[in-house]
């Protein structure tokens, strides 16, 4: 099949990447001139494990390209993606401007019949205004062409999300219409070998079938957050309750672990987005709104537990932050704990010397040359000249650590760990001052 994705972001980037590495032919309109001129070089503007080779495999074979130019990607594809940016509004509901705009862009320049596939996430009855917006750009130039619009919510993980789309656990699509199954089933088909995986239902479901998908996982891990910061009260340990509620084949051991909470381009402006969309209704979303004041709280707690281990004063501090991405595997900064950690050091005078095997570009991007904020290559080289050590994401080589090592470069003996990474006791043993999780000792 000719295939259309408009953006070329994580989620438009391997989506048609994916569906070029099956045999369709894709073409990938972006509105951003660097990046698809970075993509027709070979260069791949994000990191995501294994699509780089396969963006460059595909582009060699022909079957993938990329391109600015808006006309031809609606001329393109008998099936038109649109996987564009939803961010949040100022009210907290997703804007749905980029995904309008190229709704607009496509009833311009419409021809002859093609399916709107909308991939980005979007309220319920977003698949309706699509359709509308198609509808009077074509009635402003007098055309009458027949189209169809769905939704296909996406629910890849980044750091995952080639696996994710491969062999996803489920394709969820949004239509009413027998033509639009049988295009859906054909796109899919090749990666819909092992069983059918396809849900088909009607759009406005499709459509709340992902915010109710991410309100959960977030709900999950807030709720766990929550059990955290009692255990911490308690003088519990959260690792012991985790494991034993896990044990429960009813809650299960899967997105269960505490931490500093969650962040990245979905969860948190997903579930804003929803409780939104349910004050919209004349609902209150309680849950919702809980699940978004922990994970606020939670993102906070880094910085608490650092201040109150320097009473309160960490002006002229200067601070180690191993893992600055969102989670392990991505170089993604959106609303990552380490953010909000890292501003309110340099709000309280002290200093960040940031390692991230990943992230070290976009944290340079984020924030500049600021006299305050050195990224280093080498996660012991941030340790130099620090007085603390905060963990915000636990990419895999934080797992094993010596922690003699990290006590001798430190010139107070403090680790804030965000994530859980070690025992207590092997590291309290090594006489460094160990503020974990849930894991018993508050400062
Ligand atoms: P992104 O910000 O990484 O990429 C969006 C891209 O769209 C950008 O490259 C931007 O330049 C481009 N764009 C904007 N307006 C355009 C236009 N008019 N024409 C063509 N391109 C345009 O976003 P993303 O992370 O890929 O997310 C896209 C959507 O998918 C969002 O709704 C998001 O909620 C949803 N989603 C994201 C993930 C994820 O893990 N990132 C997972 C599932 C769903």
């Amino acid at each position: 099949m000719r295939i259309t994705i408009f953006g070329t972001g994580y989620v438009g980037l391997v989506t048609g990447t994916c569906l070029a590495d099956a045999g369709h032919d894709v073409l990938c309109v972006d509105v951003d001139p660097a990046k698809v001129e970075a993509l027709n070089q070979g260069q791949v503007p994000i990191y995501e494990p294994g699509l780089a080779p396969m963006v460059a495999r595909n582009r060699q074979e022909g079957r993938l390209s990329f391109t600015t130019d808006a006309e031809a990607g609606v001329a393109f594809g008998s099936l038109q993606f649109i996987a564009v940016g939803t961010p949040p509004d100022e009210d907290g509901s997703a804007d749905l401007r980029y995904v309008l705009a190229v709704a607009a862009t496509i009833g311009r320049h419409l021809d002859d019949y093609k399916l709107v596939i909308n991939k980005s996430t979007v309220p319920v009855g977003t698949v309706d205004k699509v359709r509308a917006a198609i509808a009077a750009e074509l009635q402003q130039r007098g055309r009458d062409i027949e189209f169809d619009v769905c939704s296909n919510p996406e629910f890849l993980k980044e750091g995952a999300a080639i696996e994710d789309f491969t062999r996803g656990a489920r394709i969820v699509v949004g239509t009413e219409s027998g033509r639009v199954r049988e295009l859906m089933r054909e796109c899919y088909g090749p990666y819909n070998w092992n069983h059918d995986k396809l849900i088909f239902m009607d759009p406005r479901s499709a459509e709340l079938t992902k915010y109710a998908a991410n309100a959960m996982l977030a709900t999950k891990i807030s709720f766990m957050n929550e059990m955290a910061n009692l255990a911490e009260r308690l003088d519990a340990d959260i690792e012991h309750v985790r494991l034993g509620i896990g044990s429960d084949p009813r809650i299960g051991y899967h997105f269960i672990y505490p931490g500093c909470g969650y962040g990245g381009s979905c969860f948190p402006k997903d579930v804003q987005a929803l409780a939104r969309t349910a004050r919209d209704v004349g609902y209150d979303a309680h849950i919702l709104t809980a699940v978004d004041a922990v994970n606020q709280r939670q993102k906070a707690s880094l910085y608490d537990k650092l201040a109150a281990a320097f009473d309160g004063d960490l002006a002229g501090r200067t601070v180690a932050v191993w893992g600055l991405a969102f989670k392990p595997n991505t170089d993604d900064m959106r609303e990552a704990p380490s953010r909000v950690l890292m501003e309110a050091v340099w709000a309280a005078g002290g200093k960040i010397r940031a390692y991230d095997p990943e992230a070290s570009r976009e944290c340079r991007r984020l924030y500049g040359d600021r006299p305050d904020l050195e990224v280093v290559a080498h996660r012991h080289e941030a340790l130099e000249g620090a007085d603390a050590l905060v963990i915000c994401t636990e990419w895999k080589e934080f797992r094993v650590a010596d922690f003699a090592t990290i006590k001798s470069a430190l010139t107070t003996p403090v680790i804030v760990d965000g994530r859980n990474l070690y025992e207590p006791e092997a590291v309290r043993k090594a006489g460094l001052l160990y503020f974990a999780v849930g894991r018993g000792n508050r400062v």
